[in-house]
């Protein structure tokens, strides 16, 4: 090995280093994030021998930012992609686009103009931080992701007589009821046993503190459990302001998963705020990654082949606009194509590899894009932004970020579905999506939701050509016995 020369196994952990994507594995959670990064910074890559060329696979983000460094580092670099467009995954759909998804079925989207859905990545934690360095690098303008909202509905078809309730009343009595039980069973001294005397007193303490519980650690409709749940009529000035309290649910509601689960989902790592978005849709980011490495891409190209030998690779290709196959050579290739997709491509990697990337199911969610003619979310329900969960096929509606207050249409997310859902909506026609959505939906605004509808777009990831599925799914065993 030649002395200042980057070995094969620098290279990789560098690139490893870049982030959570698939420059070396396809990892994602069952939540559909990339996974979060050791990310310290760009990697540094130096000492490319002179002439040395890599080919990339896949223009998504992953294969963008390793051409780009590669590229930095002094190595010629090309990159593959099967679609006319770079960016993979990171995709919004505006009014005018088309799109065919497996199956046939073509959708023209007629959204306003403006108006945009991220049929995929949406939102971008704070700990995302390769990404988000990235998007400084390259100038993609930020702005909030309304990620967590009190005032949204919580709806579950077994509990509140099947009626939204505002997520805020829903876990302000979780947390009531919660905090009134356990101060029970330490003044019954059920748990003498398990915790000091001193430490009784001080979880006694904040019991009545977080679940507000009164003088006597009751969690009761008074001033103090509308002060985290609402009002009936909140404090206000002159001569009507004395604040009337709201009613409390009953227990066995409160109790139901939708309730719990919604609360939970805040507190899980990935989805902790604060989150961002870029300014005009989420492909502004793969826009400003495709500007920085110009000229790389070859689109409409369709690896069917990678063979490799003491020399290096060979990487076949089909042109799809002409039909003509056609081969790439290079020293190193970086294959950023997901593992669904690379599954079925012919290549020359050990059998322990092989099986791997067999082993790895995607999941199949479904987003569907609804425009209203108006924000009736906001002038109607004052909900700016975050979700509303339901236990309906389509999990959730949530609201846009972007233009608050604005007048004329906007599009609301209409269904982020997952599992069971999921599955159901992928097996319908596109219209059929909108009219599940628009039906399921309705549950939160009765009385706009249709009334206001103007179009829809939907995006079934196990119907998505390019990547057959939405995120790879590991779980503990196929880790343990493949990563
Ligand atoms: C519904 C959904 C929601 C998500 N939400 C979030 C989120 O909110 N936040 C977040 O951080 N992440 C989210 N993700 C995950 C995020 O989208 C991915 O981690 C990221 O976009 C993956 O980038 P990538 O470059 O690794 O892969 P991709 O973007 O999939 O790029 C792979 C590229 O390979 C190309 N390709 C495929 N087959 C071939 C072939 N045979 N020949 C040549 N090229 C080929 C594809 O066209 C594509 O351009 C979400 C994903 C989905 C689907």
């Amino acid at each position: 090995m030649e002395r200042g020369v980057t070995t094969r196994r620098q290279l990789l952990s560098a690139m490893g280093m870049l982030g959570g994507t698939a420059a070396l594995y396809l990892s994602m959670t069952s939540l559909g994030h990339a996974s979060e990064t050791q990310f310290a910074g760009p990697p540094g890559l130096s000492g490319a021998r002179k002439g040395a060329s890599v080919i990339v696979l896949g223009a998504g983000l992953a294969g963008m930012l390793a051409a780009y460094e590669l590229r930095k580092a002094g190595y010629s670099v090309k990159i593959l992609e099967y679609q006319a467009r770079a960016g993979g995954r990171n995709w919004s759909l505006r009014g005018g686009d088309t799109y065919t998804e497996l199956g046939g079925a073509t959708q023209n989207v007629a959204f306003q103009p403006g108006n945009y859905l991220n049929p995929g990545p949406w939102r971008i934690p704070h700990h995302h931080r390769t990404l988000l360095h990235y998007c400084k690098a390259f100038g993609v303008t930020l702005e909030p992701f309304i990620q967590f909202n009190h005032n949204t509905f919580v709806h579950s078809s077994q509990a509140f007589g099947g009626k939204p309730v505002r997520f805020n009343a829903a876990a302000a009595d979780f947390e009531g009821n919660i905090a009134e039980l356990l101060a029970k069973s330490i003044n019954q001294k059920a748990l003498d046993e398990a915790v000091t005397a001193e430490d009784r007193e001080r979880l006694l303490e904040a019991l009545r503190g977080w679940g507000m519980l009164d003088k006597d650690f009751k969690y009761t409709a008074g001033l103090r459990s509308a002060s985290h749940r609402g009002y009936d009529r909140p404090p206000g000035g002159g001569v009507n302001g004395a604040p009337i309290p709201s009613a409390l649910y009953n227990l066995h509601d409160v109790l139901d998963p939708q309730v719990w689960t919604s609360m939970a989902f805040f507190m899980n790592h990935e989805m902790q705020t604060t989150m961002f978005q870029p300014v005009g849709g989420m492909d502004m980011i793969g826009k400003a990654f495709a500007k920085q490495i110009e000229g790389l891409v070859t689109q409409n190209a369709k690896v069917t082949k990678i063979a490799q030998d003491a020399k290096g690779v060979t990487v076949s290709y089909q042109d799809t606009q002409t039909g003509v196959a056609k081969t790439e050579k290079a020293d190193w290739c970086v294959c950023t194509i997901p593992l669904s997709v690379l599954s079925q491509i012919d290549t020359q990697l050990t059998d322990e590899m092989k099986a791997a990337i067999q082993a790895v199911p995607y999941s199949g969610q479904v987003k569907i894009g609804l425009e209203m003619k108006r924000r009736f979310w906001e002038e109607d329900d004052y909900i700016y932004g975050g979700h509303s969960f339901t236990d309906q096929e389509i999990g959730l509606v949530s609201y846009p970020n972007n233009n608050l207050f604005k007048d004329g249409p906007a599009v609301l997310l209409g269904a982020f579905a997952r599992d069971l859902g999921a599955f159901r909506l992928a097996g319908m026609t596109p219209e059929q999506r909108i009219e599940a959505a628009l039906a399921q939906g309705s549950v939160f605004h009765p009385e706009s939701y249709r009334k206001e509808f103007l179009s829809g777009a939907s995006v079934a990831w196990s119907r998505v050509p390019w990547t057959l599925g939405c995120c790879a799914r590991w779980n503990e065993d196929t880790r343990k016995e493949h990563y």
